[in-house]
């Protein structure tokens, strides 16, 4: 059974920022900048947001470690540092539309939407889907739109977006995706088996688009197809 932990917190009161929570999080903050993320604004969104709200209690002493960390259903929430890779090569501006796909935790998508994106985000999982949406909306960051469906589809009806991020390992890109990128929008995707490369797509024109090949990282997979809660 999956443990639904954010239902013990989600209810407003319940959650708590303390000055120990902040303090660990404005070190995090300090070794991300250390680690090479130098977006002011990426810095400040991470030191803002309460990324121990997104783990289970029983581990909120972890959520400030720089490290990925299991969620349930056999996922992850990302490692900060990846959140903060994806983001500073996302450029964010206020108000554009990005699509998100793997919402797991939420904390992502907290993220961008505290970056004043308006935030489309997609999570295959019924489970993590529920938990991650009560979650932000006890946040009340606004802007963040949750949808429980397979992200290889995208969300056609709401193209086309400013940015796609996607926050699973993919075999390849689909193409589903990309047709869904404004032009002059940015994708930012890995890609990859085991191992990904971080690539960055950026749509030139309805035909052309520009790859960029950066740094290797580690994701849970994307995979087809929705699961639905037990
Ligand atoms: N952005 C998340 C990271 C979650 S890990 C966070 O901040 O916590 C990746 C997530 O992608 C998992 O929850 C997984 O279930 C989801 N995923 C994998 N394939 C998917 C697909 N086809 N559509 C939507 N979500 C998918």
């Amino acid at each position: 059974m999956v443990l639904d932990y954010f239902s013990l917190i989600a209810e407003k009161g319940k959650l708590k920022d303390t000055y120990r929570h902040q303090g660990l999080r404005k070190k995090l903050v300090k070794d991300l900048a250390a680690k090479g993320i130098k977006d002011p604004k990426v810095l400040a969104a991470i030191g803002r947001i309460p990324r121990h709200f997104f783990l289970e209690k029983t581990f909120e002493d972890w959520a400030y470690q720089d490290k990925a960390f299991p969620i349930g259903n056999k996922q992850t929430i990302s490692q900060p540092f990846t959140v903060a890779y994806q983001t500073s090569l996302l450029a964010v501006k206020k108000r554009e539309k990005i699509l998100e796909i793997g919402t797991g935790s939420g904390y992502q998508a907290a993220v961008l939407g505290v970056l004043g994106a308006r935030v489309y985000t997609i999570e295959r999982q019924e489970d993590l889907h529920h938990r991650a949406t009560r979650l932000l909306q006890a946040l009340e960051i606004g802007n963040i739109r949750t949808f429980f469906k397979d992200g290889y589809k995208g969300l056609p009806e709401f193209a086309p977006f400013a940015k796609i991020l996607v926050t699973a390992g993919a075999k390849k890109i689909p193409l589903k995706l990309k047709k869904q990128l404004a032009i002059g929008g940015i994708m930012v995707i890995p890609v990859g088996q085991t191992v990904q490369r971080m690539y960055k797509i950026t749509r030139l024109s309805e035909t052309d688009f520009q790859e960029e090949v950066l740094d290797t990282f580690r994701f849970v997979p994307f995979l087809e197809g929705v699961e639905k809660s037990k």
